[in-house]
């Protein structure tokens, strides 16, 4: 694993190690990048594979499903240049104007307690670019990007397992000192076996929003119970129950925002990788998924 040995981070036992995706937990991606990322990553497809948009779209969501990223697979069914296609995609003539977050993210980072990592799929100059217009890329002591998580098998991302472990490995850290902090259910419920703890940040979810609005029609508790109901693990399109919801209520227009949402972003979701059916699954007295240790709508709750 090309991770560098860390140098004057000690094994700190007992101490956190927050490890922070960066897309849609960080920064609202969706606003603006997700949907440019998305579009770029189709045009390469129809391009080096002679594919239409239509089926380009549809291989771009199926390898996020089944390899964690849309580069994973295309290196491993296709053999494309990596490095080509994630200057492609992730290349912004500014990202200034599409970044988004919450307000006072840099201080609140800042008093967290104890060690912060950037664990994200995305590549690296991206996400420095990313950290350093949100002014906290000092916060974390390692970015580790999608080239970091390269290892003897070849591209790696989340949420694959020997990753985390020579991820855990290389910081000196232990699994039970471990927090994921994350918007990506798939990565937090096969991470959460490993013995991490987990966060879910949903304060930059299509859906989360939707549900602070659907508090103030049904109440807080039927609000809850939709936003579980909209499992990404168990439907690939599953915000759309949530939108179908509001749809039927009238509340909205049918679909607005959702489709995209569902499907959308570099790192969303792996529905395939929940072999038992997301409707089926444990859930707590609380009605949060039981591989979900906390729900955040802001990473001040941390
Ligand atoms: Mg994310």
């Amino acid at each position: 694993m090309k991770i560098s040995k860390p140098g004057r981070v000690r094994r700190q036992p007992g101490r956190p190690v927050w490890l922070f995706d960066l897309d849609n937990t960080l920064h609202h991606a969706s606003y603006a990048i997700f949907p440019r990322i998305n579009i770029a990553m189709t045009d390469f497809i129809m391009r080096e594979l002679g594919l239409d948009r239509a089926e380009a779209d549809a291989l771009r969501t199926d390898y996020t499903r089944r390899y964690g990223t849309v580069l994973v697979g295309l290196m491993r069914r296709h053999g494309i240049d990596a490095a080509a296609f994630l200057d492609e995609v992730h290349h912004f003539d500014s990202l200034s104007g599409l970044v988004r977050t919450e307000r006072g993210l840099a201080r609140t980072l800042r008093r967290l307690p104890g060690r912060k990592v950037l664990f994200t799929n995305a590549p690296l100059t991206y996400a420095t670019e990313v950290l350093g217009l949100l002014g906290i890329r000092k916060v974390f002591e390692r970015v580790i990007a999608v080239e970091q998580m390269r290892d003897r098998r070849g591209w790696q991302s989340k949420p694959d397992h020997g990753m985390l472990r020579r991820t855990l490995r290389a910081l000196q850290a232990r699994h039970r000192d471990a927090v994921l902090v994350e918007d990506t259910r798939s990565h937090l419920k096969a991470y959460r076996r490993t013995g991490l703890k987990t966060v879910w940040m949903v304060g930059h979810l299509h859906g989360a929003r939707r549900v602070e609005e659907l508090a103030n029609v049904f109440g807080a508790q039927r609000a809850e119970r939709l936003a579980g109901d909209a499992d990404p693990n168990a439907n690939p399109d599953a915000d759309l129950g949530l939108a179908g919801e509001l749809a039927q209520r009238q509340f909205e227009a049918p679909g607005e925002g959702f489709a995209e949402g569902a499907t959308m972003g570099p790192d969303v979701r792996h529905p395939s990788a929940d072999a038992s059916g997301g409707h089926a699954q444990r859930r707590g007295e609380s009605g949060r998924p039981h591989y979900i240790d906390r729900r955040i709508r802001s990473i001040k709750s941390l």
